[in-house]
């Protein structure tokens, strides 16, 4: 059963068929099975932060929750953190939670209303709360400017030219006017103006990061690898691991591009600064850069600002911006990112939904297949990356309906991820928080399972279970298996692990009494009598059978007894006869007179009738 994908017009088209305009599977507990490859990141702000907002936005697709420490305080920022984790405890579908900290940004005094600047005149920059006439405070100096220095406020709509420095104060001529509100954003392109990349604000918040234990901390206005790493030795400090998402906005970071996907987890193509301390012709190239950069090297990369920008106030987005995103996903981004959209505009709910259709619309593509097929990297020098990079051939060869990666730490599902195989990777972990960060994987399905008492096998058994329950995969179906290292698998060799693999949808578990393995149709016989049974029928005892058989056990195909036992008549009968047995379990009712396979080895039941379920 191949993944099927939203596409409202197949003729029109010449998409891939649909799944009748849903995209969307339910997995047993009632999760949806997202199927989109590309990710949605959300910020939460006044319009999305309460419970309710929280859990329609992930319903409608949103995979991590962004929260912008530009805005609000610790504290607030600790009870929506708690929100979003109690949103996805219940739930299947993982969310995860980025707190966004935002360095040594400088932004104008936090004035109500407007001051009117007009192109032509003088404006005095100084460090202060107040803005009015021709004086405008602002957070921190900008001093370190020299004449012709630019400085743009309000993200470059106003412009203007250094024309003096007296102190702290900057004297500057307006080149574009407009009108100038609070707290918006400051940028002198090009000039370092000689900030702690730290700031005292940045330490309250990555304390928070490592007390809640977030998943991710996206560092704003990283220069280089080193500002990473300084981030990455405070949060450590705190003795919590918390992976860093590195924000490309500066000139500088640009240059300094390899080094900076080196030293983080991941990278955010962050266009609204960056837009401003570049030349805003060059972003879409950087854009595509730093993609293909972050997809050859297997590091997540979010494709962030204004993609539905009109949405803040609009039902619907412009031409243009539904084409941005389909390009960012056409070029391989891990994931698509909504600030205001979803933080204070009018319809976050609706601005996920279309979001998700759009995704959806440009995977379902021809183009979309051919850029995934183009765009295969090669594999890096460890085993765990030629073996993923072969999987994705496996998965191709043998038509595999998914990758299924067990994986504790995420390292084995984000390299299955990073070859861009043509199905889902299903991921799964025994740990809460991986199975989180993995959600902002490109086309990765994260889903909790306990590691087994036992070997590899049991660990492969239960991670295509796991697939199975995700809707993704079928039992019969081809799976391609990869498996990393399991710590606490003890005694085994799960790491390293690829195979090729039909799954097997267990429908019950027990203890091993009698191996072998046989499948047939299953039969109660609670009062063990043989005579109508089929040959090779597969034989369901109750707990309380206390009897004998009346018949030829022969004809006996397999037995799985409810009750716990070695020992008891059906024990003995099955290991003189050479029945394979399992006890300990029951198989559901609505399997009476199906098909199934008793694998006595393992003191497993399966769905249908297996060749070979191993
Ligand atoms: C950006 O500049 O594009 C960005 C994502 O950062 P922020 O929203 O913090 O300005």
């Amino acid at each position: 059963m191949a993944p099927t994908l939203t596409n409202p017009e197949p003729e029109a088209t010449g998409y891939a068929p649909n799944d009748g305009g849903t995209g969307r599977r339910t997995d047993h507990r009632g999760g949806s099975v997202t199927e989109r490859n590309c990710k949605i990141v959300c910020t939460l702000g006044p319009a999305s932060d309460d419970r309710e907002t929280i859990e329609r936005l992930v319903e409608a697709g949103m995979s991590v929750a962004r929260l912008n420490a530009s805005h609000g305080t610790p504290e607030g920022r600790g009870r929506v953190i708690d929100r979003v984790r109690r949103v996805d405890e219940p739930t299947a579908t993982p969310v995860a939670t980025m707190v966004d900290v935002a360095g040594p940004e400088v932004r104008t005094a936090p004035i109500d209303g407007t001051v009117d600047l007009d192109a032509g005149t003088e404006v005095e920059l100084y460090v202060g709360d107040d803005a009015g006439g021709q004086r405008i405070g602002l957070s921190r100096s900008v001093a370190a400017v020299e004449p012709g220095d630019s400085v743009l406020l309000d993200d470059g709509r106003i412009r203007t030219r250094v024309t003096r420095v007296e102190g702290d104060s900057v004297y500057a001529e307006v080149l574009d006017g407009g009108e100038l509100a609070g707290r918006k954003g400051v940028n002198t392109p090009g000039v370092d103006l000689g900030f702690d990349p730290i700031t005292e604000a940045d330490r309250r918040e990555l304390e928070l990061a490592a007390d809640k234990a977030v998943e991710f901390v996206a560092q704003s206005f990283v220069r280089s690898a080193e500002d990473v790493y300084a981030a990455s030795d405070i949060l450590d400090s705190h003795g919590v691991e918390v992976p860093i998402v590195a924000k490309i906005e500066l000139a500088e970071a640009v240059e300094n591009l390899d080094g900076i996907i080196d030293a983080a987890y991941g990278v955010m193509v962050a266009r609204g600064d960056l837009g401003v301390e570049c030349p805003l012709e060059r972003v879409p190239v950087i854009q595509k850069r730093i993609i293909r950069r972050c997809h050859e090297t297997g590091v997540p990369v979010i494709t962030a600002t204004e993609m539905l920008d009109s949405m803040v106030h609009e039902g619907r987005p412009t031409r243009a911006e539904a084409s941005d995103v389909a390009n960012a996903v056409l070029d391989g981004t891990d994931a698509v990112m909504l600030s205001a959209e979803t933080a204070v505009g009018d319809h976050p709910v609706t601005v996920v939904e279309t979001m998700d259709r759009i995704v959806r619309d440009v995977e379902s593509s021809e183009e979309y297949d051919e850029a995934r097929e183009a765009r295969v990297p090669p594999a890096e020098d460890t085993r765990t990356d030629a073996l993923a990079r072969s999987a994705r051939y496996l998965a191709r060869d043998v038509d595999a309906t998914a990758v299924v990666a067990a994986s504790e730490s995420g390292y084995t599902a984000r390299a299955a991820a990073q070859y861009r195989p043509a199905v889902p990777v299903v991921a799964t972990t025994p740990d809460h928080r991986t199975r989180r960060q993995l959600s902002l994987s490109w086309g990765v399905i994260p889903r909790h399972a306990a590691l087994p008492d036992d070997g590899v096998d049991e660990l492969i058994i239960d991670a295509v279970q796991t697939a199975i329950d995700t809707g993704v995969v079928e039992g019969g179906d081809t799976v391609v298996v990869i498996s990393g290292m399991m710590r606490d698998l003890e005694g085994t060799d799960a790491s390293n692990t690829l195979k090729v693999h039909v799954a097997a949808d267990v429908v019950a578990r027990g203890r091993s009494v009698v191996a072998g393995q046989v499948a047939g149709p299953l039969h109660r016989i609670p009062d063990g009598d043989l005579t109508d049974l089929p040959d090779g029928a597969v034989v369901a005892l109750p707990e309380w059978f206390d009897e004998e058989f009346h018949g030829d056990p022969t004809r006996i195909g397999a037995i799985v007894h409810e009750r716990l036992t070695m020992t008891g008549y059906p024990a003995v009968v099955a290991r003189e006869v050479g029945i394979p047995m399992v006890s300990g379990t029951e198989v559901p009712a609505d399997l009476d007179g199906e098909d199934v396979t008793v694998d006595g080895d393992r003191g497993v039941v399966y769905r249908g009738r297996l060749s070979d379920p191993r």
